[in-house]
């Protein structure tokens, strides 16, 4: 049961050691008897979150004064990263990139490691973004400023760098979707919610390190298990009266923070509120997957025309969520129901897809020989070199270009409309940064 190792790379002097430091506190370092681990690093216990990991700190990759990178040490560094399951790659924002780097660079890009580059000394809140921007051609995706020294921008770092560690049992043993049931008062939730986990196995289970009375609800179905968030907040306003607002908008904020998936339930009668528009927003925010559930369908008079009609009604106030499923239920006769939950699984495996650059590039030259950016007044035009997926859940892409300005929204939007077109990302939206060289 041996810790995940993650080895911390990069030039003397940039900060390793006081990044390591700031990691691993003051826990002693592991002496480890196993064979096959490098005997004279020292491996210090460190955690994030809910994770427990350790980092071996290469000692710093030294050069000769050509700032070649020598072979002795790249030998060394070689066995560090054998053993490593993630490395952070530190260098000195403050310096900005050196040939020593590029190197380092060169050398990582090789491995089959994954790297987190992590620019320290970057504690000015104005400069630290600009300092890091430096280090995108490095091309080892996108550079975290932080600062060893105060903590800053460490904590983004470390999410990051969780991604890349391998699950422990307990993570792949519930591989659960997290699944919040939203809407304005009297759309239905609880009549969903009803008519979900009556027909299932359904398993009440409190969480910790929540409020005391949100109590989660897991249905089972086909193998794939689900987790109502906070059905207690759900089903609570039916049997005490706290006031609307008490388990009203707040509580359906923290749920959509919590979730995977959101089902966003409306009700067909009353069409698309204002209310119903603060929440989708703060949906859109928090970059959850969605799916639009409209309730009530039996209570509507239809013929054959009816449910397009409405369809595109809906969808005109919600253009915003065009890429979502709707889905048109009555959670009162039980018509669809079922279905809510195969839409639930097809836009949380899109909210984690990774796409290849290789793919991001070919739609990105596909797009640009369509339609060229755009030429600012003052006869700038705008370019883009390349696209990188930097992280899942929402998939969010970075473009690099020769400076962002010159791309207006009708371009923008164009451009997300064909990351859209070529690569689904069904259910989930998608984040664009435009970054430039600076
Ligand atoms: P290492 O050789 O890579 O292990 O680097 P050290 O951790 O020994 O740090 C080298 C120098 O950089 C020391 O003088 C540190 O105080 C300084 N340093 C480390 N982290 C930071 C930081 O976040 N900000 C600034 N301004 N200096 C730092
Ligand atoms: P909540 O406040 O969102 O949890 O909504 P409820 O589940 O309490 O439902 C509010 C009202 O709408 C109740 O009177 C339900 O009987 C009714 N209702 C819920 N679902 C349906 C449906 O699918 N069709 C019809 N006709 N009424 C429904």
């Amino acid at each position: 049961m041996s810790l995940p190792i993650v080895a911390i790379i990069g030039r003397p002097n940039v900060g390793k050691s006081t990044f390591v430091n700031r990691l691993a506190g003051n826990q002693q370092a592991i002496v480890h008897d196993q064979p096959g681990i490098t005997r004279d690093r020292t491996y210090r216990p460190a955690f994030w979150r809910d994770r427990d990991f350790q980092v071996v700190d290469t000692g710093g990759l030294v050069f000769n004064d050509d700032s070649e990178f020598l072979p002795e040490i790249r030998e060394q560094a070689n066995l560090a990263l054998a053993e490593a399951k993630a490395a952070i790659f530190v260098v000195d924002g403050q310096q900005g990139p050196t040939a020593s780097d590029e190197e380092i660079a060169q050398w990582l890009r090789q491995q089959s490691v994954p790297v987190i580059l992590a620019v320290n000394k970057c504690e000015s809140p104005d400069q630290g973004a600009i300092q890091a921007a430096e280090f995108w051609h490095l091309g080892l995706g996108e550079p975290y400023p932080m600062s060893a020294i105060h903590g800053s921008g460490t904590g983004d770092l470390l999410d990051a760098l969780l991604e890349y560690l391998p699950p422990t049992q307990e993570e792949l043993e519930e591989d659960e979707i997290k699944v919040a049931i939203v809407g304005r008062p009297n759309v239905g939730k609880s009549s969903l919610l009803n008519a979900l986990t009556g027909e299932q196995r359904a398993i009440v289970s409190p969480i910790s390190g929540t409020t005391r009375d949100a109590i989660d609800m897991v249905v089972e179905r086909n193998g794939q298990k689900y987790r109502l968030i906070d059905t207690a907040g759900i089903r609570r306003k039916k049997n005490v009266d706290y006031g609307a607002e008490f388990f009203g908008i707040n509580r359906a904020f923290k749920a959509i923070r919590r979730a995977d998936v959101v089902l966003f339930v409306l009700d067909v009668l009353d069409g698309v509120t204002e209310q119903d528009l603060k929440l989708a927003g703060r949906i859109i925010e928090d970059g959850r997957a969605v799916v639009l559930v409209i309730n009530k369908w039996d209570a509507v008079e239809k013929d054959s025309y009816t449910i397009y009609e409405h369809r595109e009604q809906l969808m005109a106030r919600l253009y915003f969520m065009d890429w979502a499923e709707m889905i048109f239920v009555s959670a009162q006769t039980g018509l669809r129901v079922q279905k809510i939950l195969d839409c639930v699984d097809i836009a949380a495996q899109e909210h984690r897809r990774r796409v290849t650059t290789a793919v991001i590039n070919e739609v990105l030259e596909e797009a640009v020989s369509w339609h060229s950016p755009p030429t600012t007044r003052q006869g700038k035009q705008g370019k883009i070199y390349y696209g990188t997926q930097v992280s899942t859940q929402p998939p969010a892409i970075a473009l690099f270009v020769n400076d962002p300005n010159r791309f207006n929204d009708n371009y923008r939007r164009y451009i997300e409309k064909q990351f859209r077109k070529q690569l689904g990302f069904f259910g989930s939206p998608i984040r664009l940064f435009w970054r430039g060289k600076k």
